[in-house]
């Protein structure tokens, strides 16, 4: 989803609420046996701030499901992220950047599932570590 920052100050728009879906891709995950299930779900509110940033903040969610890292049973998890960014006109190297008044949040987005993103996949309830014999 892209927020059109320059239409929203003509419209005198200065705060809203969004929600979209976000269609992750197979690589944005490294755990092995271990996929998306479904997309990922984004919801959260922009304020456009005195010097024409945009602040946004929100929440991802996502499901994952494959095989539990430790007992390779079918498992599943959700996962939820908030964030809490800035789109800014002019690049200070630190926060996004706007290109040409629009700013898109897909990269908070992907940036948001890769940090959030699990080292492994185990059972929810909890489960016996496979004991390997020599
Ligand atoms: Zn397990």
């Amino acid at each position: 989803m892209v927020i059109d920052v320059r239409k929203c100050l003509k419209q005198g728009k200065f705060c809203d609420d969004f929600s979209f879906v976000f269609e992750p891709t197979a690589d944005m995950i490294e755990i092995p046996y271990v996929e998306f299930n479904g997309a990922v779900d984004v919801k959260g509110k922009f304020h456009i701030l005195e010097d024409d940033s945009l602040e946004v903040e929100g929440e991802i969610a996502y499901r994952l499901k494959g095989l539990c890292s430790r007992c390779l049973n079918e498992t599943q998890t959700t996962v939820k992220y908030t964030f809490h960014e800035y789109f800014v006109v002019e690049d200070n190297e630190e926060d996004y950047l706007q290109r040409g008044g629009l700013a898109d949040l897909t990269e908070v987005v992907k940036d948001a599932v890769l940090l959030s993103m699990p080292a492994s996949l185990l059972c929810e309830d909890g489960c016996e570590m496979i004991a390997y014999h020599s």
